[in-house]
């Protein structure tokens, strides 16, 4: 069974901080992994974890299958040549081409060569996905994803259950989770790492946001699920639980966050309301078109046209609109039609969008076209880890330097494997592959029931001050205010064109945003579901990973993948082919700079390193 809010170690009720006269009792628990995120990839790795025997949590703000990864719709990336010849070397050449040679080869085959067993893994735990006439695994075509080396045809490698991938994922990996016997968490809102003198990480501290009682929990290794920020931004697919909050734990730990400036914009939300359709829509034989009825896309990438990689028909799409040929009133959408395939195929491939078109854009998918515009849709920057899920940091000289105790996972690291740009479908691969990695890696290095070190006495301080500093905030301008100059501010000055002049003002802008946060004030001074307290918590994460964004981008004088800058069109191997890695210093508000090779060699000898080659469409 699983458990909830249990505390089966450690002392219950021990010290009790007072700040602002105030006590805050703590609940202590020990367990030898915790796992912070209940998406695919936090499910994924507390699965692992729970089935080498290890003692594992999984801790929560939302109800497990409430996570982001529900929303996934197109589908999960394998090369299982289900319906036509397919190879891992193709789907890895297409995946460090579509990261515009960012991505970290190694890695990157590491994802690509696991990827089959991991889809039949799910397939084996109960995943529903569609079926060929002959029961094999349905695959559909995905922008960027082709055969023999860019030379072949569209590939079909991304395996579907209907428009509703995530969801079938994310409940089965529930269910498996369950059976496990983990330990949940659920409705608690982790507040901060604990690090002590050393560097290494010693568990977490969060709230129950049902009673606002704090839990300490002490792990000999935490691991980071937490998912992406896309909230950074006004309109975004992602939920709005999608704050990064463990992204600005990292930060807040004094460790760097990394490729921050590749911000991916999917070019099908729907007008207005940015919720997706999915591109698996296109990978069905849906097509875009501007005011003129003309299908672009052909005069922009004459040979995957539709499905060239996101950031090609992002910028495509942004293009027509600017040269007035966009549609509606104000010219200023895109129109993607489906309304010419067989409405069989879109009831049975394509339910999910065709309800949120009527729902959203009171479109009938059958006869009429869905108004879309590029909406932010995912980040490929975040926490640096290695392949096996450890986050890594540039410490001494050494680029690749472990920081011990602590894993990240999923949206929120950066492994990194989409580079500039993530290929559509490979993000729910990288959640189980890495989510597994996590796992074996955790059986192989971490004690089964060793008892930990104490804590030092003051692990909640951090966290705690925090908490209570929001909670007692008295300033004049309320949270939802500075939440909406932020999103704002990231919207006009950091999409998809950029120029330093406009990254210079959003600088400015983003950090008059950021200072504007002393001024905070909270209403609410409960700690019963206390959503002014969480949601200010969220913005103060959100904060500062807009700055860093903003930071990163006005710092890389190149295009590459989804950083495109008008004022550097071309991308600058020589230059710039390197990670950049980001810290931020709250006292002063300065972001710092450094950066990390690019890793341009492969896990084994299987396949050569793949050569940057010109962008060609
Ligand atoms: C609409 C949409 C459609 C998509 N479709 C596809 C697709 O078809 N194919 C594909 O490959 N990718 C797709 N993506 C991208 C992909 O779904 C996401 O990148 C991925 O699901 C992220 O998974 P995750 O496990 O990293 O995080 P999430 O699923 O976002 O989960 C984050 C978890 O962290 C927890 N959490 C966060 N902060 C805290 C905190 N402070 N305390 C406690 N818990 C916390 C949350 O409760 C949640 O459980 C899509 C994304 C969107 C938005």
């Amino acid at each position: 069974m699983a458990t909830n809010g249990t505390a089966p170690n450690g002392a219950n009720g021990a010290a009790a901080p007072k700040i602002n006269g105030d006590a805050y009792p703590i609940i202590d628990h020990s367990f030898d992994v915790i796992i912070v995120g209940a998406g695919g990839a936090g499910l994924r790795a507390t699965v692992g974890c729970s089935e080498a025997g290890l003692r594992t949590a999984c801790i929560t703000k939302v109800f497990p299958t409430r996570s982001h990864t529900v929303a996934a719709q197109g589908g999960v990336a394998a090369s299982l040549g289900n319906m036509g010849e397919d190879k891992w070397q193709w789907h890895m050449y297409d995946t460090v081409k579509g990261s515009d040679w960012l991505g970290d080869q190694d890695a990157i085959e590491y994802l690509v060569r696991n990827a089959p067993a991991a889809v039949y893994e799910l397939e084996h735990w109960g995943v529903p996905f569609s079926r060929t006439d002959d029961g094999r695994i349905y695959q559909r075509p995905f922008g960027g994803m082709t055969t023999n080396f860019g030379n072949g045809p569209a590939a079909q490698r991304t395996c579907a259950a209907a428009d509703r991938t995530g969801h079938a994922m994310l409940h089965t990996l529930y269910g498996q989770a369950v059976r496990h016997q983990t330990n949940f968490f659920i409705e608690y809102f982790a507040l901060d790492l604990i690090m002590d003198e050393e560097g290494r990480c010693r568990g977490v501290v969060a709230m129950d946001m049902a009673t606002g009682q704090i839990h300490r929990f002490r792990a000999a290794m935490t691991i980071l699920a937490t998912g992406g920020y896309g909230r950074a931004y006004f309109s975004a697919t992602s939920a709005h639980t999608c704050t990064g909050d463990g992204n600005a734990m990292v930060l807040r730990a004094g460790l760097p966050l990394q490729d921050m400036e590749f911000v991916q914009f999917h070019p099908t939300g729907i007008y207005g309301a940015g919720c997706l359709i999915t591109e698996g829509a296109r990978g069905e034989g849906g097509y875009l078109t501007n005011g003129e009825g003309e299908r672009f896309m052909e005069r922009y990438a004459p040979s995957a046209k539709d499905l060239a990689s996101r950031d090609v028909v992002s910028r495509s799409m942004t293009m027509e609109i600017r040269a007035g040929r966009g549609v509606g009133k104000d010219k200023d959408h895109i129109f993607l039609h489906l309304d010419h395939l067989d409405p069989k195929i879109l009831h049975e491939r394509l339910p999910g969008i065709s309800e949120s078109a009527k729902i959203f854009a009171g479109v009938d998918v059958t006869k009429e076209p869905i108004p879309v515009l590029p909406t932010v849709h995912y980040n490929m920057g975040g926490i640096q880890t290695n392949y096996h899920g450890e986050v890594v940091t540039l410490k001494g000289g050494n680029p690749d330097q472990i920081v011990p105790g602590l894993m990240a996972l999923g949206e929120a690291a950066c492994v990194s494997v989409h580079g500039a740009n993530r290929l559509g479908s490979n993000s729910l691969i990288d959640l189980v592959v890495f989510g597994r990695a996590a796992g074996l890696r955790c059986a192989e290095i971490v004690e089964k029931g060793a008892r930990l070190p104490e804590l030092p006495k003051d692990s909640a301080d951090l966290a705690l001050s925090r908490l209570d500093k929001a909670r007692y905030a008295n300033g004049g301008t309320p949270t939802a205010v500075l939440r909406d100059q932020m999103q704002r501010t990231m919207q006009n000055n950091c999409a998809v064109f950029r120029t330093g002049e406009v990254l210079e003002e959003g600088r400015k802008l983003i950090g008059d945003v950021w200072r504007g946060k002393e001024d905070i004030g909270v209403t609410d001074r409960s700690l019963v579901w206390n959503s002014d307290l969480i949601e200010t918590l969220e913005f103060d994460n959100l904060i500062v990973q807009a700055v860093v964004t903003m930071n990163s981008a006005a710092n890389r004088t190149e295009s590459r993948g989804a950083h495109a800058r008008e004022d550097f069109p071309d991308r600058d191997d020589q230059e710039w082919m390197k990670h950049t890695l980001a810290w931020v210093d709250e006292d002063k508000h300065e972001v710092n700079i450094d950066y990390r090779p690019v890793h341009t060699y492969t896990m084994s000898n299987d396949i050569a390193y793949i050569e940057p080659k010109a962008r060609v469409y």
